[in-house]
């Protein structure tokens, strides 16, 4: 019987933010792989958890993902963990979860925190749809080709940022973005100093410049999606087909057999189909 790999979240400041379910399993594997063992070593101590630790980090994760593996063949169980927050996001691990998963090997998420899952959640942004960028390129021609490519992106983003690269990062993003465009900086999450700070991006630059302690810590950046231009334009061929049927139709119809026709969205070509016969009357008064 193979073990069975858990991909334990682990808290992001706070030591009391981990699941029962987390604990029992950090209690009941045979190994913990944590991508720093002192950095878990203080989790584990705060909640009276001794197990054996192995390092898997991302400079040997290669070569120790198999070891691993061969260990869960042999029946093991194995918990992955991070420094912090969920294993795999921004952090090492998925040359394990793939390998088991290969090998058909259960993989079971212990769900807990995630810096970029609690920063999303305190933003008030719009969430139905986001997406998350990781950290961002590291030099400032590279971040603006970025934050221009961004300016297409409709929903909301996210990404994470160190206290080295913050300023810059803002700088850089107001060189291209409206400086009245909605930003939030989440920082140190969970921990003493918390801060979350939703605003205009020129005032939240102006804040980070200002204050050094907004330039400390861990942070999650989160940016409004753009609002993107809409395509009111009918194309020549589109506006062929409606003007034909507008001869044998109603404007209703024409635009809903254009609609079919085209793909074009119907209230597009209704409206086209009211300023084609606008024009027409126009001509024949
Ligand atoms: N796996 C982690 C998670 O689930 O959030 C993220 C690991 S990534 C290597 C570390 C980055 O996450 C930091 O540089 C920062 O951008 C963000 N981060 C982690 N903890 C945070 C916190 N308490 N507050 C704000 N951002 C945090």
């Amino acid at each position: 019987m193979s073990g069975k790999l858990y991909v334990v979240a682990t808290p992001i400041g706070n030591l009391a933010d981990i699941s029962y379910r987390a604990l029992d399993t950090l209690k009941s594997v045979d190994v913990i792989a944590a991508e720093d063992t002192r950095h878990v070593k203080l989790l584990l101590n705060h909640h009276g958890i001794s197990r054996p630790l192995l390092s898997l980090h991302q400079h040997n994760e290669d070569h120790m993902s198999e070891t691993l593996l061969r260990r869960l063949q042999d029946g093991e169980s194995i918990a992955l963990v991070s420094d912090a927050g969920t294993p795999l996001i921004s952090d090492p691990g998925l040359p394990l979860v793939r390998l088991a998963k290969q090998a058909d090997i259960t993989v079971s998420p212990i769900p807990g925190p995630c810096a970029l899952i609690a920063a999303l959640s305190a933003s008030g942004l719009a969430l139905s749809r986001f997406s998350f960028e990781g950290f961002l390129p590291r030099t400032a021609s590279a971040r603006k080709d970025f934050f221009t490519a961004k300016l297409a992106d409709s929903s909301t983003w996210a990404f994470y940022e160190s206290s080295h690269r913050i300023l810059d990062a803002l700088h850089d993003m107001a060189e291209i973005y409206p400086e009245d465009h909605d930003v939030v900086i989440a920082r140190e999450l969970t921990k003493l100093h918390e801060t979350i700070v939703k605003g205009r991006l020129a005032d939240v630059l102006h804040r980070v410049t200002n204050d050094a302690n907004m330039r400390k810590g861990e942070f999650v950046v989160i940016v409004a999606g753009c609002e993107q231009p809409k395509d009111t334009a009918l194309t020549d061929e589109q506006q062929r087909i409606l003007k034909i049927l507008l001869r044998e139709c109603s404007t209703k119809t024409a635009a809903a057999l254009a609609a079919d026709i085209t793909g074009q969205r119907r209230k597009l070509l209704y409206q086209a189909a009211l300023d084609m016969q606008g024009d027409q009357a126009a001509v024949q008064e």
